[in-house]
């Protein structure tokens, strides 16, 4: 396959063409912002942990019935990915406040859910993606009924999963964003990453912060949480 010109460039990731129709390449950088877009900073190895543990989690997903858009993982940094068109809605779980539920909702962080929670936000920086409900989606046309209806079955099941896969890694999965994306069929697939930049993990027994918030919150070792989280889940595998 050959890696044709750059499609789109985010925050996170570069995406390029391949002389494949059906497939694209997603290239993994080590820049992380935060706030929409305030906090500008540089993660070093961040965007190999985020490539690798990516498609890692998609594969047992996979072997778990969610259907990915991962494909082939190249190098350190790139991946081969189905095609697929972005649904514009960010899919937030949750099984521990923290966040922005903690703070929108005047509580503390930390209390574990009898059930996990969704919540969805509208993909658009330039509105700083607002939270909406699926009433809200449906009238923005931003998917279907049954679109809507698969994303969120998928979510809670790709939750326990991830949950139980982390615990044995000695990691609490506390919150976490998904995206999912349409094939060219139409079906819906999980798409974009799953990764310390996309999710909350803290230490199973210490509570310690494994993840973004570490740079969020200029807490310091933050390289080492990226690296400690990709090493656990490597470890259980062995
Ligand atoms: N999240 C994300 N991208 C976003 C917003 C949130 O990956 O644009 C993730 C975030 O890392 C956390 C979860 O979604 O794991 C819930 O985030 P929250 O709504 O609490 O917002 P935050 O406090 O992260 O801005």
């Amino acid at each position: 396959m050959t890696k044709l010109e750059q499609i789109y460039e985010g925050k996170a990731k570069k995406v390029f063409r391949t002389d494949d129709p059906e497939r694209f390449i997603v290239e993994y950088k080590d820049d992380a912002t935060a706030f929409n877009g305030q906090k500008k900073g540089t993660i070093l190895g961040k965007g190999a942990v985020n490539n690798r543990m990516t498609n890692l989690l998609m594969q047992m997903l996979e072997q778990h019935g969610v259907p990915t858009h991962f494909v082939q993982e190249l190098n350190d940094r790139e991946t081969v990915v189905k095609k697929v068109s972005i649904v514009p809605l960010e899919v937030i779980i949750r099984n521990i406040s923290a966040g922005h539920f903690a703070q929108n909702y005047g509580v503390e962080e930390g209390i574990v859910f009898d059930e996990p929670t969704i919540e969805f936000s509208y993909k658009n920086d330039d509105l700083g993606d607002p939270l909406i409900n699926s009433y809200h989606a449906r009238a923005l046309k931003l998917a279907t009924r049954e679109e809507i209806d698969t994303i969120v079955r998928l979510s809670f099941q790709i939750n326990d999963l991830l949950k139980e896969f982390f615990l044995a890694a000695g990691i609490r999965l506390v919150d976490f964003k998904l995206e999912f994306g349409r094939t060219s069929d139409g079906t819906i697939i999980l798409a974009d990453e799953i990764s310390p930049d996309t999710c909350r993990l803290w230490d199973k027994d210490t509570n310690e912060k494994l993840d973004k918030d570490r740079f969020r919150r200029d807490l310091g070792h933050v390289e080492d949480a990226y690296q400690e989280v990709m090493r656990r889940l490597l470890e259980d595998k062995a």
